[in-house]
Order: C-alpha cells, then structure tokens, then sequence
C-alpha cells in the first residue's frame, strides 16, 4: 500500500507476537509479501551477503524492490564479501540508495589506540560492540522494522525464533522469513534461483563474518563452529535478546 493514504504500521508487541504466532505455517515469501506490505516504506533487511541473506535478496526484489539493504561494514570484512555485495549490485541493478553501508564511528586505527591492538581476540564483546552493535542501532532508526537470515537450526540461541516477532533489544519488528528453513533449503533457492552468493561457501565457510574471526570448517562440523574459534562467543550480538 503506497501513495497518499496514510497507514499504521506500529503495531503493539502483543500484536507482533500474535501476528508471528499466526504466520508460522507460512512460505518465506509469503511473510515477505505481508511484511512489506504492512511496513514499507519504514522496512530494511539487514544482508550479510551470506547465503541466507542473498536469498532474501531475491526474494525481496522480487515482491518489493524498492526495499532497501544495510550491510554492516566492519572494515574487517572478507574481499570475497566485497566482491558478492558488487555482484548483487549488478545483478538486481540496485540503486546507491538501496544498499547502505554501516560502519563504526571508530576506524580500525582509532579503534587501535583507544582499545589497543587485535581488539578482536583480547576482547570480542567490546569489538562486535563497536563494529556491529552501536553500528546496528544507528540503521534501524527510522525503520519500524528489518527482515533478517536467521534460521532455528543455525544455533540453539535461534531455536526459538518467529517468523516475525518483537525485538526488545532495537525496539522495532522483526522478520525472520527463513526461520524454519534449513541449510539444504537455503542451497536450493539458490541454485533454482540462479542467486549470486559468497564464493568462501564453497571453501568450508559456510557462515562469513570478519576476517579475523571467522574459518573455515570441516565438512559434518557445526556450521558456526568456524566463527570466534577457542572462544565461548557464539553470537555478535545482533540476534541476543540482550
Ligand atoms: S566479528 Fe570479530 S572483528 Fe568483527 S566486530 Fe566482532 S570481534 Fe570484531
């Protein structure tokens, strides 16, 4: 619904909740289709460039796309991830406005003298805070709400995951169209769908942060296990409630 006719699209949580509750048996797409519906033009999807997230990519081009990206850059990021966002833009021809960089307020060196060196392995809390969390925050002003690639099967912290549902942690709606797929799911669209994708997937990353905490794994091991490696760290801190 565009144009002049003014819409709502704040809804109570208890409502966000009841809505999450009553969509579960839904397609990605159809959740995409209602999503957007409800919120555009006040709806973002955060794209990582990894393989869940250029599925939405597609998936949201293909209802909306006028549905603008972020892409959280963290200065740290593979030259591969570089390489897939220029792919992506090519291949849905999107506009400068429909892919917006984040980035820290710090640069890496300023990062350097305030946090000292290699942030990242003395204290990858306070790094992913820095790079991703306050980053994050500052995108989603302004937006009611974002879609993201999360999905139950990925870590136990995503196991309960809504397909859409309230986040208290940003304080806006959000849509997790893949929550119920699963890895081999995922691999389909993309080859059907003839998607653009991160060629590190193909050399044992199969999920893609930074550079210097993310390797790459073997084959039948934990597909997150490649990330903060010797750490007790799991999530960034996007998707914790806290
Ligand atoms: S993933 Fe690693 S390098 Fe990237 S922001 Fe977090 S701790 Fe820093």
């Amino acid at each position: 619904m565009r144009g002049s006719e003014h819409r709502m699209t704040k809804l109570p949580v208890e409502d966000i909740q009841a809505w999450g509750e009553s969509v579960e048996a839904k397609q990605p797409q159809e959740v995409l289709t209602a999503a957007i519906g409800r919120y555009a033009p006040k709806i973002v999807l955060a794209c990582s460039f990894g393989a869940e997230d250029v599925v939405l990519v597609d998936m949201v081009h293909r209802i909306d796309p006028s549905v603008p990206l972020f892409y959280l850059d963290t200065d740290f990021l593979f030259p591969e991830t570089y390489a897939t966002r220029d792919r992506i833009i090519r291949h849905y021809d999107l506009k400068p406005a429909q892919v917006l960089q984040v980035k820290s307020l710090l640069t890496p060196e300023r990062q350097a003298e305030q946090h000292g060196e290699a942030l990242w392995s003395t204290d990858p809390d306070r790094c992913c805070q820095l790079r991703k969390v306050e980053p994050l925050t500052r995108a989603l002003k302004g937006f009611d709400a974002w879609i993201t690639g999360i999905r139950r099967d990925q870590a136990p912290t995503r196991a309960h995951a809504k397909l859409i549902e309230w986040d208290a942690k940003f304080q806006l709606a959000k849509v997790n169209p893949l929550a119920k797929w699963t890895w081999g799911d995922v691999w389909t669209y993309i080859k059907v769908y003839e998607v653009p994708y991160n060629e590190l997937h193909d050399r044992n990353y199969p999920s893609i942060g930074c550079t210097h905490c993310t390797k790459p794994v073997m084959p039948g091991d934990d597909p997150r296990s490649g990330r903060w490696q010797g750490l007790a760290k799991t999530e960034c801190g996007l998707h914790k409630a806290s």
